[in-house]
């Protein structure tokens, strides 16, 4: 059967910037956009195309402040360019502040049939706190005219561990999110990077205990609200999981369009430089410069696998892997079986993975089968 590919598509504008944003996203590049639609579909002419595609995720920045013009025109591009299977997820992020009815009935009849919402909280202090350009009731106007526009599929994003966040604000924002009873929900932690105000500000967060009962309370009440926890951050209704982000996690391959953004493809990684001018420039000239490129041999394609299988559910197999890598799973096993009597590993069906407990400490555990 002929593989199939995800395309990845990079929107790089925002209204505004938000206090913790490490993504690479400008605010006030607005006359840029046109240029930047066009730019994208000549990448596309200088890549490989006629492939069949059965992913498609425009991300950003904020691809409803680009505008569902140019998405749909963006969208119809992507289709005279690739094989877009009939049963794919088009999927398109969103800011409850940038979209209107009328807009998203647009993108939803020109395929788009996911849409991706930034909620962050249910609270507009803690909203206010970190510059998003939004408020609670935004996101519920945003919800239903969704769902009127015909999305059968919608994701809600959270951020935990908020300026000021203890248990009782955020379990404000988790049942205000499981309400408005979206397909899929992610939790994010917050992180204050280097370079962002929250991080220039040394804006207090809440520590390391309190962001992991915060993150422990939001997978038991999700669960118990028939979300089931696919991925360290990502929790579903059943058959509703991301498919464009498994196959990130799956090690199955996607080209990346845009500044920042990133292609698994051929046997190759590549990226291409965070830098909008350099982009369109390369596009005049119908050739553009890659930040890495690098033929992914066996013993990092087996780093990969470990670090983000371990971040599914799924988890790892014993055939899977010996067949994979021609090594023997028994190392990692007597790992899993350690982690399995502190709480941190579970097996279901002969696949181990980490617990919620574990998840929490998937850095450190990830590392040490590494070393295996
Ligand atoms: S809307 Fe998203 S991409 Fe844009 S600044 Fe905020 S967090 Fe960053």
């Amino acid at each position: 059967m002929e593989q199939t590919v995800g395309l990845y598509i990079h929107i790089p504008f925002c209204r505004s910037k938000c206090d913790y944003c490490d993504f690479y996203s400008l605010a006030g590049a607005g006359d840029q956009m046109d240029a930047y639609g066009r730019a994208l579909l000549r990448q596309m002419d200088a890549m490989p195309t006629d492939l069949p595609a059965d992913t498609v995720y425009v991300g950003g920045g904020t691809p409803s402040w680009y505008g569902p013009d140019r998405l749909c025109a963006l969208l119809e591009g992507v289709f005279q360019r690739y094989r877009v299977t009939a049963e794919a997820e088009i999927t398109v992020e969103a800011n409850p502040d940038s979209v209107t009815a009328a807009g998203l009935r647009q993108l939803r009849r020109a395929g788009f049939n996911r849409l991706s919402l930034g909620m962050q909280s249910a609270r507009d202090d803690e909203l206010r706190s970190v510059g998003r350009p939004h408020d609670a009731a935004a996101v519920v106007r945003a919800v239903e005219a969704a769902r009127e526009a015909g999305f059968d599929n919608l994701s809600l994003d959270l951020i935990y561990g908020l300026p000021g966040q203890d248990l009782a604000r955020w379990r404000e924002s988790v049942e205000a999110a499981a309400a408005l009873a979206p397909e899929h929900l992610s939790c994010y932690g917050l992180q204050a990077e280097p370079g962002t105000p929250l991080y220039e500000r040394r804006a207090a967060l809440p520590d390391d205990d309190v962001q992991a009962d915060l993150y422990l309370w939001a997978v038991r009440r999700l669960e118990q609200a028939g979300y089931r926890q696919y991925e360290i951050s990502n929790f579903a209704r059943p058959g509703r999981e991301s498919r464009h982000n498994l196959r990130y996690w799956r090690g199955q391959p996607y080209l990346g369009f845009g500044p920042g953004a990133h292609s698994d493809f051929g046997g190759r990684r590549f990226s291409l430089p965070r830098d909008l001018e350099g982009y369109l420039r390369d596009a005049e000239r119908g050739t553009f410069t890659l930040d890495e490129d690098e033929a992914v041999e066996a013993p990092e394609r087996r780093r990969e696998y470990l670090m983000l299988r371990l971040r599914l559910r799924e988890g790892v197999e014993r055939n899977e892997y010996e067949t994979a890598f021609g090594m023997p799973f028994d190392p990692l096993e007597a790992c899993f079986a350690a982690w399995r009597r502190q709480g941190l590993a579970a097996e279901e069906n002969g696949r181990w993975h980490l617990t919620p407990e574990g998840f929490l400490l998937s850095n450190r555990l990830i590392g040490e089968i590494l070393e295996e």
